[in-house]
């Protein structure tokens, strides 16, 4: 009697096997077959990952496979390597990392075609607009060329033959021949080039050069928002890029994954989710703005961070891989001086201007002389006041949405809290209600102290508060706020009009401080930076330091300088004298003091339960059973914890954490497999698995 044949399926659960399944007659499978099958009593499509092979156990208890599931792609070998490298990293089942690859789709039956339409109309409009008002004859040029692109696209037949010519400046050919070189050895090349230097062209430079060898490209940008821009600017040079993000309709990402399942060579432009394309085929992998924290997925798992996942992607598929920011992440500086990296330097603005002047101003003693006037010192109106008198725009960035932050009562002190969290209630207007940023929980705002029926008064001020100070400050101005209270609907309208010079001062949160190439731009100012920096985390400062330096490269970028005014308490923080020009090396010698990543390599355990006498308990336990399980190990891990993090009570649930920090060294791996081990073994044993997260190399 033949053999049964035996196969291995990866299932979309936290499962940290593969099951095995029996292959019926007549039914045939291979590598990367999806399959139906049922699993505790469910049914789910699976991908098979290994073939022929001998059951662990009697093989009378293997279910057999259901069928093999119609009209769904096949999964590539090398999608399965990927797969299989960030669970292992990652800490997290390869079936997780299936699951985010190949969500299971429930398409509708929209209106792909038309909607496609609509957004290149709307671009089409936008460009015309831009070439309208250009002035310098090589702008103008690109504008038409972008034009051509869009409107070949709407005619549907392919543009090639319009793309514009790239003619890089002798300082980005030095750094381009840099990077070439460093492809050439092997390496990673990190392209540190200052805001306006012109990476993006260099980015497309070699993204042209690898499709005309037949190799296919993949540009990573850490946001949505970033890719609209971009998308423009790419297609007039690469009409065919595809554009992957989780801003797409489902239809249309399934069409690019068919598009870069179907064709030799691609270039797909998106979000860390593209890294997940059924790629092939590779020749570079583009990370653009590397040192972005967005590159890193919070929940649910797999927690990948967007470069260093396209690292290992780079290297499964042999692609050289290209990182560039104008203020690189300490790993990779860290990964340039051990040799992994070659730095390549770009010091020079395309369009020669200027840095942006930096004023600090000194929010305690500008208090005490009478120099400030609500959220705004004397000194900043002054600067506004110049802005708008030459007709400049100025952007005023607040890190807090709301009216105000949090509210206290006047009588009694009292701080009204979420009911479901440990963060204060927030205020917010039109309509006035109190609001947890965390959980999403509002309560109606009486004004009333609910503990002694005294007065609540605003404490601070958030975006809203700022933006009516402004108003009433500057009751001539166009005044705009831009911040994740904004409906989607306006945001894109709100971008638009300060683009065209109908907005005069834009207030906002983070939001305003990426990518947003505004020509009339001439002055940017931070309100209370000492909410970006200091913070307890040992990350807070680099942060900081990357935003402001991003938000200083929004100002003065077209020839003229611009200006960074900054509103802190402590103007003596060294956040302020680095972006003043001092090196990175004293971030990177604090770090290797206290021992903090990039020397180590930092996995938070985290626990949440909605009792906390059982989550206190089991994180002790949890703390024991991790230091019994490093005993043996040569260089343990330094565990730290169970302790509450700053925010310890979210929708409910209590938060513990548990710091492991591992030495940076060749046990790393087997280290993170013990602690994986334990943590299952333990989840397993208390019953307690769901209540158990893990975020390797949290930001
Ligand atoms: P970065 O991404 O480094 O901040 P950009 O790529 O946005 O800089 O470039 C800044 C500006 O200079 C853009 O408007 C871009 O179109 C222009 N630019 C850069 N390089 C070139 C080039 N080689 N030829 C023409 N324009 C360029
Ligand atoms: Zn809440």
């Amino acid at each position: 009697m033949p053999g049964k044949a035996f196969i291995q399926v990866i299932l979309p659960l936290r499962l940290e096997w593969e099951p095995c399944y029996a292959l019926p007659e007549g039914i045939r499978a291979k590598v990367g077959s999806r399959v139906r099958v049922r699993f505790a009593g469910q049914e789910y499509v699976g991908a098979v990952s290994a073939v022929d092979v001998t059951p662990e156990v009697d093989e009378s208890r293997i279910l057999p496979v259901l069928g093999i599931a119609e009209g769904l792609p096949e999964v590539r070998p090398e999608e399965i390597r990927l797969w299989k490298a960030v669970s292992e990293y990652y800490l997290c089942s390869v079936g997780e990392v299936y699951k985010a690859a190949y969500p299971a789709l429930k398409i509708g039956q929209e209106e792909v075609e038309a909607r496609g339409r609509e957004r290149l109309e709307t671009r089409l409009e936008r460009l015309k607009e831009k070439l309208g008002k250009a002035r310098k004859e090589e702008t103008r040029e690109r504008y038409q060329a972008e034009i051509e692109a869009v409107q070949a696209r709407l005619q549907g037949r392919p543009a090639a033959g319009t793309a514009g010519t790239i003619t890089l400046s002798p300082a980005q050919q030095k750094a381009a021949d840099s990077i070439r070189k460093a492809f050439a050895a092997g390496k990673t090349a990190l392209l540190h080039g200052v805001t306006g230097s012109g990476k993006t062209e260099i980015y497309l430079q070699f993204a042209r050069e690898a499709l005309a060898r037949g190799k296919s490209v993949l540009y990573l940008v850490p946001e949505i928002a970033l890719s609209r821009q971009l998308e423009d600017r790419i297609a007039a040079f690469i009409p065919d890029v595809q554009v992957f993000h989780s801003g797409e309709s489902a239809t249309r990402r399934r069409q690019v994954a068919t598009h870069v399942r179907e064709n030799d060579r691609y270039m797909v432009l998106g979000t860390r989710s593209a890294l997940f394309l059924p790629h092939h085929g590779l020749g570079l992998v583009i990370v653009d703005e590397e040192h972005d924290t967005s590159y890193k997925q919070d929940a649910p798992a797999p927690r990948y961070h967007g470069r260093d996942t396209a690292i290992m992607l780079a290297l499964i598929q042999g692609a050289s891989i290209l990182l560039g920011s104008a203020t690189p992440s300490l790993e990779s500086l860290y990964n340039a001086d051990t040799g992994r990296f070659v730095k390549v330097d770009l010091k020079e603005r395309f369009h020669a201007g200027e840095e942006a002047e930096i004023r600090i101003i000194d929010t305690v003693a500008e208090r005490r002389k009478r120099g400030m006037v609500g959220s705004l010192s004397r000194k900043l109106i002054a600067e506004i006041q110049t802005s708008l008198d030459a007709g400049g725009q100025v952007l005023v960035l607040r890190a807090r949405r709301s009216y105000a932050p949090s509210v206290q009562c006047t009588e009694c002190g009292h701080i009204p809290k979420c009911s479901h969290c440990h963060v204060p209630l927030s205020l917010h207007k039109q309509p006035d209600r109190l609001v947890c940023h965390y959980c999403g929980h509002t309560e109606p705002w009486t004004g009333v102290c609910p503990v002694c029926g005294g007065s609540l008064q605003p404490l601070g001020a958030g975006t809203q508060k700022v933006e009516e100070e402004l108003q009433a400050l500057f009751p001539k101005a166009r005044i705009a706020r831009l911040d994740s209270d904004t409906p989607d609907t306006r945001e894109a309208g709100i971008i638009r009009e300060f683009a065209a010079g109908e907005i005069d001062i834009l207030v906002g949160t983070q939001i305003i401080t990426k990518g947003f190439d505004f020509d009339g731009l001439d002055l940017v100012a931070v309100l209370q930076a000492d909410s970006l920096v200091g913070q307890q985390d040992f990350r807070a400062d680099e942060r900081a330091f990357q935003l402001l330096e991003q938000f200083r490269g929004r100002s003065g970028r077209r020839g003229q300088p611009g200006r960074l005014v900054i509103q802190t308490r402590e103007p003596e923080h060294p956040v302020y004298a680095r972006l003043e020009g001092g090196s990175d090396d004293n971030l990177l010698a604090e770090r290797k003091l206290f021992g903090y990543p990039p020397y180590t390599r930092l996995v938070h355990v985290i626990l949440k339960d909605s009792n906390e006498k059982r989550l206190d308990f089991l994180s002790r336990e949890l703390r024991n059973t991790l230091l019994s399980a490093f005993a043996d190990t040569d260089t343990p891990p330094a565990v730290v914890g169970p302790y509450a993090p700053n925010v310890d009570r979210i929708a409910g649930e209590t938060i513990r954490q548990i710091r492991v920090t591992f030495p940076r060294n060749k046990a790393l791996t087997a280290l993170k497999r013990t602690l994986s081990t334990a943590l299952s073994a333990f989840g397993k044993e208390r019953r307690y698995a769901a209540h158990l997260t893990v975020d390797v190399d949290p930001v």
